[in-house]
């Protein structure tokens, strides 16, 4: 089976959809036969891709996934759309383990066939969040260059420790990734410095320039690469696919 990547921040506005998408249509364009799931109910992901929430999510359903997993402009790349439904929402973020259990394990059985799969999730620690980790074999952490970027990284840290205890030799640090990069300010230095300093390793070499190309991409359905090939936002979306397909 593929690799199962879980993009994760309880904090919103991080850049985890821009992350998601952008790695989608990057290993779609790679060749790589790759799935985005998306999770949460803002469902951002499905409409970045123009496509439209469905009433329920076929995850909640534990429905055959290709009854719900829609084609995109990319070659290579399907969505399983995101579900706005209230009821889908509580029912997995108060998911207790053995119904998280059983989505993880249905989603298992049912990806075959996917070098990659990519899960968009929800701002929160939750049960959807814990769900998403659970199934998957590595989680990405993309954080904002500013003051409190570090603030609520332990608890996510946490959370994701927890996971790797109750699923044993699964869960791996993918790495975090720092966005919304200016190199022109000093926070943002001095945030990259603290970041690698406490993290070292973990942390991405590359780094997601602020760009507003990466901003208007999703508005015309595209990835950043599409959208404005040349832009600094796609040539890095793009150096972070090798780093990602490089740790093979
Ligand atoms: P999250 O999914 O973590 O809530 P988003 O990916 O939706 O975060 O990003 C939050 C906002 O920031 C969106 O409006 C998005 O278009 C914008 N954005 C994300 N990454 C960049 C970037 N590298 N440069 C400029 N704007 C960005
Ligand atoms: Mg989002």
């Amino acid at each position: 089976m593929g690799r199962i990547l879980c993009v994760a921040n309880q904090k919103g506005g991080v850049g985890k959809t821009t992350t998601a998408i952008n790695l989608a249509a990057g290993f779609a364009r790679a060749g790589k036969r790759t799935l985005l799931i998306d999770l949460d109910p803002q469902c951002n992901a499905t409409s970045g891709l123009g496509q439209q929430p469905t009433a329920r999510h076929a995850l909640v359903q534990r429905n055959p996934l290709h009854e719900s997993v829609l084609p995109t402009p990319y070659e290579g790349l399907s969505l399983l759309p995101g579900s706005r439904s209230f009821q889908d929402v509580d029912a997995l973020a108060k998911s207790n383990d053995s119904q998280a259990d059983a989505i993880r394990l249905h989603l298992a059985g049912e990806l075959e066939g996917y070098d990659f799969v990519l899960i968009d999730s929800p701002p929160s620690l939750g049960g959807l969040t814990q769900t998403a980790l659970a199934a998957s074999t590595e989680v990405l952490m993309p954080i904002q260059c500013e003051y409190f970027a570090m603030e609520g990284l332990t608890q996510m840290i946490n959370v994701i420790r927890s996971v790797m205890k109750k699923h044993p030799g699964r869960l791996e640090f993918g790495g975090i990734l720092l966005t919304m990069y200016d190199a022109s300010l000093e926070l943002t230095r001095e945030v990259d410095a603290e970041v690698r300093d406490f993290f070292g390793e973990v942390v991405f070499d590359t780094v997601i320039p602020r760009d507003v190309a990466v901003a208007e991409a999703p508005s015309h359905g595209q990835a950043v690469m599409d959208y404005a090939p040349r832009s600094r936002g796609a040539r890095a979306y793009i150096e972070l696919c090798l780093e990602i397909l490089a740790h093979e």
